[in-house]
């Protein structure tokens, strides 16, 4: 989320509010202890001779027996072929759930990085699994292609991405994994398939979004576009309108989405359309700033809700707060340098806005609450596993700091996501096991199956996807 500088040093001012408080009152609230008592950022520490992996938010934490880092395909096949062990792909570690720890063998992708071919006629590129989002996008600009969309950020690898259905925002936009056209994948006894609709149209269609159960993949080829660039407004306006108007404006603007900042009625909502004039290029991002303002906000004001909203709509500024043009690669992704935990569920877009009030009421009775809460728009795939294969959908993301609790998530939120036909995103924190997401996926039982199938000793099984597939884990 990007808001202006001058925020952070508004809400700032807000405090001088705060005098006319009682000084006593005052110091209680803003001297609350908001941490999560069992938080530490740091690497576990491995027995001797083995090694220590933790996810970008620090709630995923391995001590694997080795990190493996296969620099081509045959060296994939080798090493699948030369053990018996546990083995889980890994790609930057950027999801929130246990999809990649193991205490067997972790395979870093990495290496297989990198343009692998690209053809002018069709557009089609191939490229190694382990490319990074960025370096994928910034490859595809020096040929004039582009991918049609991106995420929040660009550091996730090409593999990691699709195998949890990662997504931007757009009525008319699908998630990444829909550019697949088609995968090579190195299975549990070490056999490289060609996978494409041609080749094999099932497991096409599962390995899509696979979760990393299937095998590790090495290559993809994706459909690309033509290289375009957008033109960027962020606005900050009262929530109510934006609730009013979400439907239209996702359907007026190629890129939609929005940030509601809890406790405060206001939302910052991003559009991104196509342009073809004159560029002024990117401003830096200005999240962090934005964030210790809306913490400030919460320490000092969190216990007096009213009085907390009323500071935030006269100091925060509403209007146009960003006007920006440039290629779209560099326009769609950010960064996010404070880091945070967060749960997203995808909601079948009928039953979106509806839900999304409740959530903002919700979440508006929250005094510890003060992450923003982003809102975006999916369009339909047939992925097997892709929780966007129903319909569009309105995609909720709540988020927490990375070193405060976020049990509510569950207890709160997740009844309200289910009871409106919510999926949770693959890479984001949620409950579920297989009886919902048999119940929510058509092709869940035939997954399953195929997963059996592909991988009948559960080599590519930790306790995580063992829980969420049903079967039995024995280390
Ligand atoms: C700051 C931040 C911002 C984010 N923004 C967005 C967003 O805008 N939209 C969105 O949808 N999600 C978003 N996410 C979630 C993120 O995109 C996903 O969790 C994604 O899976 C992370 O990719 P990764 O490369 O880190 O993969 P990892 O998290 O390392 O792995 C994810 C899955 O991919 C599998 N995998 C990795 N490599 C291979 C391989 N070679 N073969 C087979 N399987 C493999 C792993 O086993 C695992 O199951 C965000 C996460 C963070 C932390």
């Amino acid at each position: 989320m990007r808001l202006s500088r001058r925020r952070a040093i508004q809400i700032g001012a807000g405090a001088v509010i705060a005098a006319a408080i009682p000084v006593g009152q005052h110091i209680a609230w803003g001297t609350r202890d908001y941490r999560r008592s069992d938080y530490s950022p740091d690497y576990p520490d491995p027995p001797a001779g083995e090694d220590s992996w933790v996810n970008w938010s620090g709630i995923e934490k391995a001590t694997p027996r080795s990190i493996d880092l296969p620099d081509s395909e045959d060296a994939v096949a080798e090493l699948l072929r030369g053990t018996r062990s546990r083995v889980r792909p890994m790609g930057s570690g950027h999801s929130f759930t246990g999809l990649v720890p193991s205490e067997g063998i972790m395979v870093d992708v990495s290496k297989l990085s990198g343009l692998v071919s690209y053809d002018g006629t069709t557009g089609l590129a191939t490229f190694g699994a382990g490319t990074r989002l960025f370096q994928a996008a910034m490859e595809l600009a020096e040929l004039g292609r582009a991918f049609p969309n991106l995420p929040d950020i660009d550091v996730q690898t090409l593999a990691g991405s699709f195998a949890t259905a990662t997504h931007g925002t757009g009525t008319n936009l699908t998630a990444l994994h829909d550019y697949v056209a088609g995968f090579r994948i190195v299975t549990a006894s070490g056999d490289v398939l060609d996978v494409s609709s041609e080749t094999n149209a099932d497991f096409f269609a599962a390995g899509k979004v696979s979760l990393g159960a299937l095998g590790i993949v090495t290559q993809y080829t994706l459909q690309t576009v033509p290289a375009f660039n957008l033109h960027r407004v962020l606005r900050a306006e009262p929530i109510e309108d934006v609730l009013d108007r979400a439907e239209a404006l996702a359907d007026q603007h190629r890129n939609f989405e929005f940030f509601y900042l809890p406790g405060t009625g206001i939302a910052a909502t991003l559009t991104h359309d196509q342009h073809e004039g004159p560029m002024t290029g990117a401003a830096p991002s200005e999240d962090d700033e934005t964030l210790e303002g809306l913490k400030q906000l919460r320490d000092e004001f969190g216990w007096w809700p009213w009085l907390r909203r009323r500071i935030a709509q006269s100091a925060l500024p509403s209007g146009v707060l960003e006007d920006v043009s440039d290629q779209s690669w560099r326009l769609l992704s950010t960064t996010r340098p404070i880091k945070f935990n967060e749960m997203e569920y995808h909601l079948p877009r009928e039953n979106g806005v509806e839900t999304l009030r409740q959530i903002i009421s919700m979440i508006d009775r929250r005094k510890d609450a003060y992450f923003p809460m982003e809102v975006r728009f999916v369009a339909p795939d047939n992925a097997w596993l892709s929780p966007f294969n129903e319909g569009p959908c309105l995609s909720i993301a709540i988020h927490a700091a990375v070193d405060e609790p976020y049990d509510y998530f569950f207890s709160d939120f997740e009844p309200v996501h289910r009871a409106n036909g919510g999926r949770p995103h693959w890479g984001k924190i949620h409950s579920l096991g297989p009886a919902e997401l048999t119940d929510l996926y058509t092709d869940y039982d035939r997954f399953l199956e195929l997963r059996r199938e592909m991988d009948p000793d559960g080599r590519f099984l930790n306790p995580y996807l063992a829980k969420l597939f049903g079967e039995s884990f024995d280390v």
